[in-house]
């Protein structure tokens, strides 16, 4: 029988009502009583990491859950770990690039109604969490939700408010869960040879949304305060040069600084080819930007404040970016 650890750190799933809205409930050993039974499948112990609304979530806890899983990592066949929906995504990267090729599962999972609530998808996804937890050959990180298993460098939350939270994006779903049975799409191989825990991260990664009309100066100002900066621009990926606003003279400062500046896109799907068209070409062959190509945004910055954490040599940084972690990048 398999031995499970379930990492709290709060969120809907373990929230209550209070006078100010749903917050995380102080006792969240009782989210053990509210799951369906287990049967023979496994044994679970719990311990509470965090009890936090993720939208506190920072990349210290990414640092602290990483470190609670590596001290644990001996004594158990897999991880739950219970997390908000909200910054759940950016998490999973963070688990990703933290334990990279770990051969047991670290599963992520939470819901968009507490678990003490009559009507909740929360049994649901922490039982579908445990199954595929103990299912053979299952290692590395994922999210589980809403009967889905998404690759955790591969998830965003794409609805605020429906049971079905959580896509994957370019990439295939992993798995399917149901009630009878977990059919697996994609066959995960762990990528590397050997398991490997990261502790250091470094947070100062900027995400600049474009908007016709946004000022390029902001460029200035980021790379006073960011060692690197995504610029979520438009389709396949262009940086503004027009007369008025011409942002490609800030993008060479900030690579001449030494700074990392990655061209994604705010297409949700199929992302960057940002050499398609003279507005991304001039950037990436002239002034030292990379692209995200088909990396989430999610994944694309925290996978920064890691690069930053591991070398500040450029072309090392460069070489990290484009090194495939845990499915990440495909192009
Ligand atoms: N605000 C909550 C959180 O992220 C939302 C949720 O868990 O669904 O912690």
């Amino acid at each position: 029988m398999k031995k499970l650890l379930l990492l709290s750190t709060g969120g809907t799933i373990a929230s209550m009502p209070t006078k100010n809205g749903l917050a995380p409930a102080a006792d969240t050993g009782a989210i053990l009583q509210y799951l369906p039974p287990l049967d023979d499948l496994c044994t679970l112990s719990i311990q509470e990491v965090f009890n936090i609304d993720s939208t506190n979530f920072q990349p210290e806890h990414w640092l602290a859950l990483a470190q609670r899983i590596q001290e644990n990592y001996d004594q158990y066949d897999g991880f739950i770990v219970t997390h908000g929906t909200d910054t759940m995504a950016y998490t999973a990267a963070a688990l990703s690039y933290l334990i990279q090729t770990p051969q047991k599962p670290i599963i992520l999972t939470g819901s968009q109604k507490p678990i003490f609530a009559p009507i909740t998808d929360a049994k649901k996804n922490l039982l579908d969490s445990i199954r595929f937890a103990c299912k053979e050959g299952v290692c590395g990180v994922y999210i589980v939700f809403d009967g889905k298993a998404i690759v955790g460098t591969r998830a965003r939350k794409v609805r605020s408010k429906s049971y079905s939270a959580f896509e994957s994006i370019n990439y295939p779903v992993a798995a399917f869960i149901d009630d009878k049975r977990i059919l697996r799409y994609v066959d995960i191989e762990p990528e590397g040879e050997k398991l490997h825990f990261y502790n250091k991260l470094h947070p100062k990664v900027f995400l600049l949304k474009l908007i016709p009309g946004i000022n390029p100066e902001i460029l200035r100002y980021i790379g006073q305060h960011y060692d690197a900066i995504v610029i979520e621009s438009y389709g396949v990926g262009g940086i503004p040069f027009h007369n008025s606003r011409n942002f490609l003279q800030e993008v060479e400062q900030l690579s001449k600084q030494g700074k990392l500046v990655v061209i994604t896109t705010q297409v949700m799907l199929e992302g960057s080819d940002a050499e398609t068209y003279e507005v991304g070409a001039r950037a990436i062959q002239q002034y030292n930007a990379l692209q995200a190509y088909d990396m989430t945004v999610e994944a694309a910055v925290v996978k920064l404040m890691w690069i930053l954490g591991q070398t500040r040599d450029t072309q090392g940084m460069q070489k990290l970016f484009y090194t495939p972690v845990h499915h990440d990048l495909l192009s």
